[in-house]
Protein backbone atom coordinates (compact mmCIF):
# COMPACT_ATOMS: atom_id res chain seq x y z
CA UNK A 1 0.00 0.00 0.00
CA UNK A 2 2.78 2.20 0.66
CA UNK A 3 4.74 1.62 -2.98
CA UNK A 4 7.24 4.27 -3.76
CA UNK A 5 7.01 6.05 -0.68
CA UNK A 6 10.47 6.98 0.99
CA UNK A 7 10.67 7.14 4.61
CA UNK A 8 13.16 7.52 7.19
CA UNK A 9 13.37 5.84 10.72
CA UNK A 10 15.80 7.87 12.90
CA UNK A 11 17.46 5.14 16.03
CA UNK A 12 16.56 2.43 13.12
CA UNK A 13 19.96 -0.04 13.58
CA UNK A 14 17.84 -2.00 16.17
CA UNK A 15 15.40 -2.20 18.59
CA UNK A 16 11.29 -0.52 17.88
CA UNK A 17 13.41 1.58 14.63
CA UNK A 18 14.65 -1.75 13.10
CA UNK A 19 11.10 -3.66 13.80
CA UNK A 20 9.64 0.02 12.16
CA UNK A 21 12.13 0.20 9.05
CA UNK A 22 11.09 -3.73 8.35
CA UNK A 23 7.42 -3.34 8.43
CA UNK A 24 7.53 -0.15 5.88
CA UNK A 25 10.03 -2.11 3.78
CA UNK A 26 7.31 -5.11 3.73
CA UNK A 27 4.70 -2.39 3.18
CA UNK A 28 6.13 -1.16 -0.45
CA UNK A 29 8.45 1.68 1.18
CA UNK A 30 12.51 2.45 0.23
CA UNK A 31 13.84 3.23 3.65
CA UNK A 32 16.48 5.15 5.41
CA UNK A 33 18.22 3.66 8.41
CA UNK A 34 19.73 5.74 10.84
CA UNK A 35 21.82 5.26 14.05
CA UNK A 36 25.17 6.96 15.63
CA UNK A 37 28.31 6.15 13.60
CA UNK A 38 29.05 3.10 12.06
CA UNK A 39 27.14 0.57 14.43
CA UNK A 40 24.09 0.54 11.48
CA UNK A 41 26.03 -1.07 7.92
CA UNK A 42 24.68 -4.26 8.85
CA UNK A 43 21.44 -3.71 9.21
CA UNK A 44 21.11 -2.65 5.74
CA UNK A 45 22.14 -5.98 4.84
CA UNK A 46 19.27 -7.44 6.25
CA UNK A 47 16.92 -5.84 3.77
CA UNK A 48 15.90 -6.68 0.03
CA UNK A 49 18.99 -4.78 -2.39
CA UNK A 50 18.39 -1.44 -3.03
CA UNK A 51 15.28 -1.37 -0.21
CA UNK A 52 17.54 0.18 2.60
CA UNK A 53 20.20 2.99 2.90
CA UNK A 54 21.74 3.36 5.97
CA UNK A 55 22.78 6.97 7.33
CA UNK A 56 24.86 7.46 10.32
CA UNK A 57 24.24 10.87 12.10
CA UNK A 58 24.63 11.53 15.60
CA UNK A 59 21.35 13.49 16.17
CA UNK A 60 22.50 15.29 19.91
CA UNK A 61 24.21 17.32 17.19
CA UNK A 62 23.15 20.69 16.50
CA UNK A 63 23.28 20.39 11.95
CA UNK A 64 22.94 16.36 12.33
CA UNK A 65 19.07 16.31 11.50
CA UNK A 66 19.32 18.77 8.61
CA UNK A 67 22.24 16.71 7.31
CA UNK A 68 20.47 13.53 7.65
CA UNK A 69 17.56 15.07 5.58
CA UNK A 70 19.72 16.25 3.10
CA UNK A 71 21.59 12.79 2.71
CA UNK A 72 17.71 11.37 2.00
CA UNK A 73 16.72 13.69 -0.61
CA UNK A 74 20.56 12.54 -2.51
CA UNK A 75 19.72 8.71 -1.66
CA UNK A 76 16.00 8.71 -2.43
CA UNK A 77 14.78 12.44 -3.59
CA UNK A 78 12.73 12.68 -1.31
CA UNK A 79 11.08 11.85 2.48
CA UNK A 80 7.34 11.10 2.69
CA UNK A 81 8.01 9.41 6.29
CA UNK A 82 9.46 10.52 8.78
CA UNK A 83 10.17 7.99 11.98
CA UNK A 84 11.64 10.22 14.89
CA UNK A 85 12.46 7.27 17.14
CA UNK A 86 15.86 7.71 18.31
CA UNK A 87 15.17 8.29 21.83
CA UNK A 88 17.65 7.14 25.21
CA UNK A 89 17.14 7.00 28.77
CA UNK A 90 18.87 7.89 31.97
CA UNK A 91 17.43 6.60 35.33
CA UNK A 92 18.16 8.95 38.70
CA UNK A 93 16.57 11.29 41.29
CA UNK A 94 16.22 14.78 40.10
CA UNK A 95 18.57 16.07 42.46
CA UNK A 96 21.43 13.89 41.50
CA UNK A 97 20.62 14.06 37.90
CA UNK A 98 23.80 14.87 35.76
CA UNK A 99 23.41 17.95 33.36
CA UNK A 100 25.05 16.45 30.41
CA UNK A 101 23.12 13.40 30.93
CA UNK A 102 19.74 15.91 30.75
CA UNK A 103 20.86 18.25 28.14
CA UNK A 104 21.52 14.70 26.05
CA UNK A 105 17.83 13.40 26.40
CA UNK A 106 16.81 16.43 25.68
CA UNK A 107 18.33 16.70 22.56
CA UNK A 108 17.81 13.14 21.16
CA UNK A 109 14.50 12.73 22.67
CA UNK A 110 13.03 16.09 21.69
CA UNK A 111 14.80 18.92 20.09
CA UNK A 112 16.10 16.28 16.91
CA UNK A 113 12.70 15.78 16.40
CA UNK A 114 12.12 18.53 16.22
CA UNK A 115 14.93 20.05 13.73
CA UNK A 116 13.96 16.56 11.51
CA UNK A 117 10.07 17.67 11.08
CA UNK A 118 11.43 21.10 10.34
CA UNK A 119 14.09 19.86 7.34
CA UNK A 120 11.31 17.51 6.04
CA UNK A 121 7.83 19.61 6.08
CA UNK A 122 8.86 21.66 2.90
CA UNK A 123 9.23 18.81 0.74
CA UNK A 124 6.56 17.23 2.08
CA UNK A 125 4.41 20.48 1.48
CA UNK A 126 5.66 20.57 -1.88
CA UNK A 127 4.62 16.78 -2.72
CA UNK A 128 1.10 17.51 -1.00
CA UNK A 129 1.81 14.27 1.12
CA UNK A 130 3.56 13.78 4.56
CA UNK A 131 3.51 11.63 7.28
CA UNK A 132 5.52 12.44 10.72
CA UNK A 133 5.51 10.03 13.31
CA UNK A 134 6.80 10.67 16.63
CA UNK A 135 7.93 7.72 18.61
CA UNK A 136 6.89 9.08 22.90
CA UNK A 137 6.10 7.04 25.26
CA UNK A 138 3.65 6.22 27.98
CA UNK A 139 6.43 9.19 29.49
CA UNK A 140 4.55 11.45 26.98
CA UNK A 141 1.50 10.98 28.90
CA UNK A 142 2.13 10.49 32.38
CA UNK A 143 5.54 10.01 34.81
CA UNK A 144 7.45 7.53 36.87
CA UNK A 145 10.33 7.84 39.48
CA UNK A 146 13.76 8.79 38.41
CA UNK A 147 13.07 9.93 34.75
CA UNK A 148 12.43 13.36 34.73
CA UNK A 149 14.90 14.56 31.58
CA UNK A 150 12.72 11.35 29.60
CA UNK A 151 9.54 12.01 30.81
CA UNK A 152 10.03 16.23 30.08
CA UNK A 153 11.22 15.07 26.68
CA UNK A 154 8.54 12.66 25.71
CA UNK A 155 5.71 15.24 27.44
CA UNK A 156 7.42 17.83 24.72
CA UNK A 157 7.36 15.31 22.00
CA UNK A 158 3.46 14.92 22.45
CA UNK A 159 3.43 18.64 22.40
CA UNK A 160 5.29 18.98 19.35
CA UNK A 161 3.00 16.36 17.33
CA UNK A 162 -0.30 18.68 18.40
CA UNK A 163 1.66 21.48 17.37
CA UNK A 164 2.97 20.03 13.68
CA UNK A 165 -0.64 18.39 13.73
CA UNK A 166 -2.09 22.53 13.61
CA UNK A 167 0.66 23.79 11.35
CA UNK A 168 -0.57 21.01 8.88
CA UNK A 169 -3.94 20.13 8.88
CA UNK A 170 -4.82 21.07 5.22
CA UNK A 171 -1.72 20.18 3.39
CA UNK A 172 -1.85 16.36 2.83
CA UNK A 173 0.11 16.24 6.07
CA UNK A 174 -0.32 14.35 9.15
CA UNK A 175 1.40 13.86 12.67
CA UNK A 176 0.96 11.62 15.36
CA UNK A 177 3.01 9.94 18.40
CA UNK A 178 3.01 6.44 19.48
CA UNK A 179 3.01 5.86 23.36
CA UNK A 180 4.42 2.49 23.65
CA UNK A 181 4.75 0.61 26.72
CA UNK A 182 7.54 -1.80 27.89
CA UNK A 183 9.09 -2.67 24.65
CA UNK A 184 12.23 -5.35 25.33
CA UNK A 185 14.62 -3.73 23.63
CA UNK A 186 18.17 -2.65 24.38
CA UNK A 187 17.24 0.60 26.27
CA UNK A 188 14.61 -1.58 28.92
CA UNK A 189 17.21 -4.64 29.24
CA UNK A 190 19.30 -2.19 31.01
CA UNK A 191 16.85 -1.49 33.67
CA UNK A 192 16.05 -5.32 33.66
CA UNK A 193 19.21 -5.68 34.64
CA UNK A 194 19.12 -3.49 37.36
CA UNK A 195 16.17 -4.78 38.94
CA UNK A 196 17.75 -8.32 38.90
CA UNK A 197 21.56 -7.08 40.53
CA UNK A 198 19.31 -5.03 43.21
CA UNK A 199 16.81 -7.93 43.87
CA UNK A 200 19.01 -11.10 43.37
CA UNK A 201 16.78 -12.40 40.75
CA UNK A 202 16.84 -14.11 36.93
CA UNK A 203 16.51 -12.12 34.25
CA UNK A 204 13.07 -13.37 34.03
CA UNK A 205 11.93 -12.78 36.92
CA UNK A 206 13.14 -9.44 36.84
CA UNK A 207 11.24 -8.68 33.80
CA UNK A 208 8.02 -9.98 34.92
CA UNK A 209 8.85 -8.10 38.42
CA UNK A 210 9.27 -4.68 35.81
CA UNK A 211 5.97 -5.22 33.72
CA UNK A 212 4.56 -5.95 37.32
CA UNK A 213 5.25 -2.53 38.73
CA UNK A 214 3.77 -0.17 36.00
CA UNK A 215 1.68 -2.35 33.40
CA UNK A 216 -1.58 -4.01 33.61
CA UNK A 217 -1.23 -6.25 31.08
CA UNK A 218 1.63 -8.42 32.16
CA UNK A 219 3.21 -8.77 28.47
CA UNK A 220 5.39 -6.65 26.30
CA UNK A 221 4.83 -5.14 23.57
CA UNK A 222 6.55 -5.43 20.56
CA UNK A 223 8.76 -3.40 17.58
CA UNK A 224 6.73 -5.40 14.90
CA UNK A 225 3.50 -4.52 16.33
CA UNK A 226 4.54 -0.70 16.49
CA UNK A 227 5.37 -1.16 13.37
CA UNK A 228 2.10 -2.14 12.07
CA UNK A 229 0.48 0.76 13.57
CA UNK A 230 3.30 3.20 11.87
CA UNK A 231 2.13 1.04 8.39
CA UNK A 232 -1.63 2.18 9.53
CA UNK A 233 -0.99 6.11 10.03
CA UNK A 234 1.00 6.28 6.45
CA UNK A 235 -1.92 4.91 4.55
CA UNK A 236 -5.30 6.46 3.49
CA UNK A 237 -7.12 5.05 5.64
CA UNK A 238 -5.34 7.20 8.70
CA UNK A 239 -5.86 10.46 6.31
CA UNK A 240 -7.73 12.10 9.12
CA UNK A 241 -5.53 10.69 12.24
CA UNK A 242 -3.60 13.64 13.06
CA UNK A 243 -2.53 15.48 16.46
CA UNK A 244 -3.42 11.88 18.19
CA UNK A 245 -0.99 10.04 20.64
CA UNK A 246 -1.41 6.06 20.33
CA UNK A 247 -0.94 4.29 23.32
CA UNK A 248 0.38 0.90 22.89
CA UNK A 249 0.88 -0.06 26.30
CA UNK A 250 -0.98 -2.85 27.85
CA UNK A 251 -3.16 -0.65 29.87
CA UNK A 252 -0.22 1.40 31.31
CA UNK A 253 -1.78 4.86 31.28
CA UNK A 254 -5.45 3.68 32.03
CA UNK A 255 -4.54 2.77 35.43
P1 LIG B 1 17.26 0.99 21.59
O1 LIG B 1 18.27 1.45 22.57
O2 LIG B 1 17.08 -0.48 21.38
O3 LIG B 1 17.53 1.65 20.16
C1 LIG B 1 17.81 3.02 20.07
C2 LIG B 1 18.19 3.37 18.65
O4 LIG B 1 18.54 4.76 18.63
C3 LIG B 1 19.39 2.61 18.13
O5 LIG B 1 19.22 2.33 16.76
C4 LIG B 1 20.54 3.60 18.32
O6 LIG B 1 21.55 3.43 17.35
C5 LIG B 1 19.83 4.91 18.07
N1 LIG B 1 20.54 6.02 18.69
C6 LIG B 1 21.00 6.14 19.97
N2 LIG B 1 21.61 7.32 20.13
C7 LIG B 1 21.56 7.96 18.95
C8 LIG B 1 22.05 9.22 18.48
N3 LIG B 1 22.70 10.05 19.29
N4 LIG B 1 21.81 9.55 17.19
C9 LIG B 1 21.14 8.71 16.36
N5 LIG B 1 20.66 7.51 16.75
C10 LIG B 1 20.88 7.15 18.03
O7 LIG B 1 15.91 1.68 22.05
P2 LIG B 1 14.36 1.31 21.77
O8 LIG B 1 13.82 0.70 22.99
O9 LIG B 1 14.19 0.64 20.47
O10 LIG B 1 13.75 2.79 21.71
C11 LIG B 1 13.34 3.44 20.53
C12 LIG B 1 12.42 4.58 20.89
O11 LIG B 1 11.25 4.05 21.53
C13 LIG B 1 13.03 5.59 21.87
O12 LIG B 1 12.64 6.89 21.51
C14 LIG B 1 12.41 5.20 23.19
O13 LIG B 1 12.33 6.28 24.08
C15 LIG B 1 11.03 4.74 22.74
N6 LIG B 1 10.34 3.86 23.69
C16 LIG B 1 10.88 2.66 24.06
C17 LIG B 1 10.17 1.86 24.94
C18 LIG B 1 10.67 0.52 25.41
O14 LIG B 1 10.05 -0.07 26.31
N7 LIG B 1 11.73 -0.01 24.83
C19 LIG B 1 8.94 2.29 25.44
C20 LIG B 1 8.43 3.52 25.03
C21 LIG B 1 9.14 4.29 24.16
Amino acid sequence: PLYGRVALVTGSTRGIGFGIAEALAAAGCRVVLNGRGEEGRQAEDRFARGQARYVAADLREPRAAHALLAACQVEFGAVDILVNNAGIQHVAPVEAFPDDRWEEIIALNLTAAFRAARSALPGMRRRGFGRIINIASVHGLVASEGKSAYVAAKHGLVGLTKAIALETANDGITCNAICPGWVRTDLVEAQVERIAATGGLTMEDAAAELLRAKQPMRRFSTPEGIGSLVVFLCGEAAATVTGAALTMDGGWVSV
